[in-house]
């Protein structure tokens, strides 16, 4: 991987990190280091912006032999329907925030908007959907879920009027920026003052990772270079001039994979299973512990 120069100082908060694991990935393997005074943990050293260009022009899921298709995400979805679920609390959410707000526009832009599950929630909504995407694959899925047609672009690329937007989504995205200040300061300018950022990403201090440690499977560069708690992402908002409204926690095991993993003489136990198993996750989630964080802020 084509690497930039060793940050010095965390991204977040400027203390000086220390070294926290060497996580292998693929043929490569990564140093990940982490801020003993605010909880991020971070690739250190950074890939450059070109090796992430390259990485994610085809597919959102990194180079891979086999892209998703439309086929394949929508079956996925009939299976376990978890975007549409997540994109549907996440915009009620982004509404109830925003409710208030009658005189001013409600463009909502999706950054790295994926298969386009939120941009259609959003559009249905009543948002005025901008969405943008670096991968011809998501892309293409994405214009046939939602009926946006997304930017080819990075966010730091994107050229929009300063605060022209109500709302800025960055869903499973942020974890993926290489400058997380950057990505913030940035959405702080394009948005109305009142206007929201919500952001949803892995949970460093979830319970997952800190039983798996380093070999969480959201600990996965270069596709995830940044692995915020709730306090760390709660400080790089807080700097750039946002206020914090709400956090969710969201942990959940697809019933699907726990279909797999049974052997067939029990699979009729398998929807019991599952539904013990979430109401776990439910008190995992009660306690701060989740895998997941949506946290919703708004610009002062
Ligand atoms: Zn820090």
């Amino acid at each position: 991987m084509e690497t930039q120069a060793h940050l010095q100082s965390c991204p977040v908060c400027k203390s000086r990190p220390h070294h926290w694991a060497v996580k292998k990935c693929g043929d490569d393997t990564y140093a990940v280091d982490r801020c003993s005074e605010c909880g991020f943990a971070f690739v250190n050293p950074r890939p450059s912006m070109e090796f992430l260009k390259a990485h994610y022009r085809t597919s959102g899921h990194g180079v891979s032999l086999d892209p998703p298709t439309l086929e394949s995400v929508i079956a996925g979805e009939a299976v376990d329907p978890n975007s549409t679920i997540d994109a549907k609390r996440m915009i009620s959410t982004i509404k109830n925030l925003t409710k208030d707000r009658q005189n001013k526009s409600h463009r909502l832009l999706d950054v790295g908007a994926g298969y386009g599950f939120f941009s259609k929630e959003a559009a249905i909504n009543d948002f005025q959907v901008i969405a943008i995407d670096l991968a011809e694959n998501e892309r293409q899925i994405s214009k046939s879920i939602s009926g946006i047609d997304p930017v080819p672009t990075t966010f730091e690329d994107l050229e929009l009027d300063p605060s022209s937007l109500s709302v800025v989504l960055m869903s499973q995205i942020l974890e993926h920026a290489l400058d997380v200040e950057e990505w913030v300061c940035k959405a702080g300018q394009l948005l109305e003052t009142g206007g929201v950022l919500a952001i949803a990403l892995p949970n460093f201090g979830s319970l997952q990772r800190i039983i798996l440690q380093k070999n969480d499977p959201y600990i996965c560069p270069p596709d995830h270079l940044n692995f915020f708690t709730p306090g760390s992402l709660r400080n790089l908002l807080k700097n750039n001039g946002f206020v914090v409204e709400k956090i969710q926690h969201v942990s959940r095991i697809p019933r699907s994979t726990i279909q797999k993993r049974m052997p067939r003489m029990l699979s009729p136990l398998s929807r019991p299973l599952f539904y013990l198993v979430s109401m776990a996750l439910r008190i995992v989630d009660f306690l701060g512990l989740g895998s997941i964080i949506n946290v919703y802020a708004t610009k002062v």
